[in-house]
């Protein structure tokens, strides 16, 4: 064997062996002392100056961020005034992610406890509509069954227990727990794996986050590089967006920092590699997936557009090169670099951007379009994910990018007999040409399109709750990424210079952790256990009492 293929099985072995010990209890054993030691709360007098400008809003704090909603509810618990109110809220959680065949006698349970009147423990903040409404439902199988319930308890406790819990040692708690967020953080604390991928401006590597032993993707854009081909409003836009969006169909961003040479974004692993690789690499001579295979992805890309653009955010690049699997064989979208966000009160954007064989045809014409653009690009890659070849060009055929810009304004799709009625139909569907009669997203969702019949045996709810499983699941020893030496060696870039203007934007680029994901790695590492420890009688440890 030549060195490069040594070099890439020992680079694969590594790789492999560090994914494998991050699941379950064997993170801790990954974990780098040093690192982890800095992984401590500071003293609540160090941590107090964060106590007027920390985020406290309810909904942020108490709702949407992992840490702060776990001392909230910790706080509920203590007092016996919100006690009932919080196990309904856990138990109202419960139910979304409780199997089908479970969830009417889950239901059942929750309305005998507090949902009547005479029971001991019934809630009274909950709307007679409401209750009334859960009572005759729940013997239907509804993911929203208690939506309306869950939106008054949060209205309940904002009004109740906000004050009581900000005066709380939950509260210092949480502000200990923000200061140690904002820690800045540097390449020293991640430790380096084999390359996953190549982009325009960097490689893409495979680390570890030394101090919790969680495995991550580290995009790695070149400065120099970035500079030279004007890429410092891609880097920017895909930074602000990752961080703005949280999806589990969608890569989150967890860190952005910069080192020297780089600009680094620390994102979600997906081990699983990319639609185009399992497309057309996996089974070369049976190429493409069945219907049911490219249904199940088409459902995920949809609900990671929906939210993308229930966020006012176009993402332009869809493909199946930018669908990454991750290790259950679910997908997310990834590469928001050709993204763009509308700002308030405009609806339309104007703006050349995607890839050839793909873009709708109001963008190439250079007209005004929105998010009708997406389910365009959403035709083309379920098509090619079905046919094993896009509708407007052959893969590896020598043509003309205008050539194709002429087929996409002009020729009808052809369809084989690979696709079924339903198949055919969602193609057309996305693939029409005039963007007002595509199917799409309308009234803030995509309703219309996910009550396709093609979709008539998916659960979207369980789909949308993580819940249903992956019609293939990739092999976890296996390396969906080229190899090593396969993978290209960028050239150096000479004749650019680094001024202050530049270090302007990458320190602007450079925000640190992002809360949501960086408090799940927390909890999920087990480090929020470990640090989130009180003194007998549940007190704060007595060096911290205020
Ligand atoms: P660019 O914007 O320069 O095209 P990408 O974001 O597409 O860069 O990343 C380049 C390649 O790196 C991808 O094609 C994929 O193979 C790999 N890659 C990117 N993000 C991830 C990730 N989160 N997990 C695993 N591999 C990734
Ligand atoms: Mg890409
Ligand atoms: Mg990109």
């Amino acid at each position: 064997m030549d060195m490069g293929g040594l070099q890439n099985i020992v680079a694969n072995s590594a790789y492999v062996s560090a994914r494998g010990s991050v699941d379950g209890a064997a993170a801790s054993t990954m974990r780098d002392k040093k690192f982890r030691a800095k992984l401590n709360l500071p003293h609540i007098k160090k941590s107090e100056h964060m106590k007027t400008t920390v985020d406290c809003g309810f909904d942020s704090m108490c709702v949407k961020q992992p840490i702060g909603k776990r001392l909230f509810q910790q706080y509920l618990e203590s007092d016996a005034t919100y006690k009932n109110a919080c196990e309904l809220w856990k138990d109202m959680e419960d139910y979304n992610i409780t199997q089908e065949k479970y969830r009417v006698q889950k239901a059942q349970k929750i309305v005998n406890k507090f949902y009547e009147s005479k029971s001991k423990i019934f809630c009274s903040f909950l709307e007679e509509n409401a209750v009334t409404r859960v009572k005759e439902d729940h013997k239907n199988i509804r993911g929203d069954l208690f939506k309306e319930s869950e939106q008054q308890l949060l209205k309940h406790l904002e009004a109740k227990a906000m004050s009581g819990f900000k005066n709380s040692m939950y509260f210092l708690r949480y502000i200990q727990f923000k200061c140690l967020e904002a820690q800045p953080i540097d390449e020293d604390w991640f430790m380096d794996f084999r390359v996953l991928g190549k982009g325009g401006f960097g490689e893409v590597h495979a680390c570890q986050m030394k101090a919790t032993g969680k495995m991550y993707a580290n995009k790695k854009l070149d400065k120099k590089r970035l500079k030279k081909h004007k890429g410092y409003e891609g880097a920017i836009v895909e930074k602000r967006i990752l961080a703005k969006v949280h999806s589990r169909f969608i890569v989150s961003l967890a860190y952005a920092f910069q080192t020297k040479t780089n600009l680094c974004l620390v994102m979600t692993i997906m081990n699983g590699g990319d639609l185009r690789f399992h497309i057309y690499n996996v089974d070369e001579k049976n190429p493409g997936f069945d219907e049911t295979r490219a249904c199940f992805y088409t459902a995920q890309i949809i609900m990671g557009m929906e939210h993308l653009h229930q966020h006012r955010i176009i993402y332009r690049d869809l493909k199946p090169e930018n669908v990454l699997l991750d290790d259950a064989g679910h997908v997310r979208l990834s590469d928001l670099g050709l993204a763009v966000e509308l700002p308030p009160g405009k609806d339309k954007t104007k703006g050349y951007a995607g890839t050839p064989g793909f873009m709708a045809p109001e963008l190439i014409e250079h007209k005004e379009y929105d998010y009708t653009v997406d389910y365009f690009t959403l035709g083309v890659t379920l098509y090619e994910m079905i046919q094993a070849k896009g509708p407007f060009r052959t893969r590896g055929e020598k043509v003309e990018n205008t050539e194709v810009q002429r087929r996409i304004l002009n020729d009808a799709v052809v369809f084989t007999d690979k696709f079924s009625k339903d198949g055919k139909a969602i193609c057309e569907g996305l693939m029409e040409k005039d963007p007002v009669k595509r199917l799409g997203f309308k009234n803030n969702e995509c309703a219309a399109l996910k009550a396709q019949p093609f979709f008539k045996e998916l659960n979207w709810g369980h789909l949308e709750a993580g819940m249903l499983p992956a019609p293939f699941v990739p092999n976890p020893k296996a390396v969906y990424a080229k190899d090593i030496d396969e993978v290209g060696a960028f050239s150096s870039i000479k004749g650019v210079v680094i001024d202050a203007k530049d270090n302007e934007l990458y320190d602007d680029f450079s925000s640190g952790n992002v809360p949501i994901p960086w408090q799940e790695e927390m909890i999920e590492t087990g480090v929020f256990g470990e640090l989130n420890l009180w003194a007998p009688g549940g007190k704060l440890p007595d060096d911290l009492d205020p």
